[in-house]
């Protein structure tokens, strides 16, 4: 990944970019790729005069913390997406749970016709008996 993404854009990056990072000596800073140590593969800005006269200039490329952005963006999506999906779950309990009300609530009414039914007939039976 780094040895391309570097020989394929680094001659656009180094006419875009060379006004805009200056070296201490105030001349424009080169593009290079880290070869030794924990940073290996990451590009940074050194100075052009490297390695005769250095003036010890280093800066990282943003460009591995976009990267690395990225990959924060995606682990927020991949946590929304679960979020979405719990939330779905929630959604399909709260309907669940709203058709058990709906059942006790029908229940409830036909606890109530019924008692009114039987009050009707308690009532003619005894409105027919007197
Ligand atoms: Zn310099």
């Amino acid at each position: 990944m780094m040895g391309k993404s570097c020989a394929s854009s680094s001659n656009s990056w180094n006419s875009r970019l060379k006004n805009t990072v200056l070296c201490k000596h105030n001349i424009g800073a080169v593009l290079k790729t880290v070869k030794h140590g924990e940073h290996v593969g990451k590009t940074f800005y050194g100075c052009s005069l490297w390695p005769y006269n250095s003036c010890g200039f280093f800066q990282f490329v943003d460009v591995m913390t976009e990267s690395e952005d990225l990959e924060k963006k995606n682990d927020l999506l991949e946590k929304m997406k679960n979020l979405k999906i719990k939330n779905e779950k929630l959604k399909m309990v709260v309907v669940e749970l709203n058709i058990e009300i709906m059942k006790h609530r029908k229940s409830e009414k036909l606890v109530i016709v019924a008692l009114l039914v039987s009050l009707v007939l308690f009532a003619m039976f005894v409105y027919s008996n007197s």
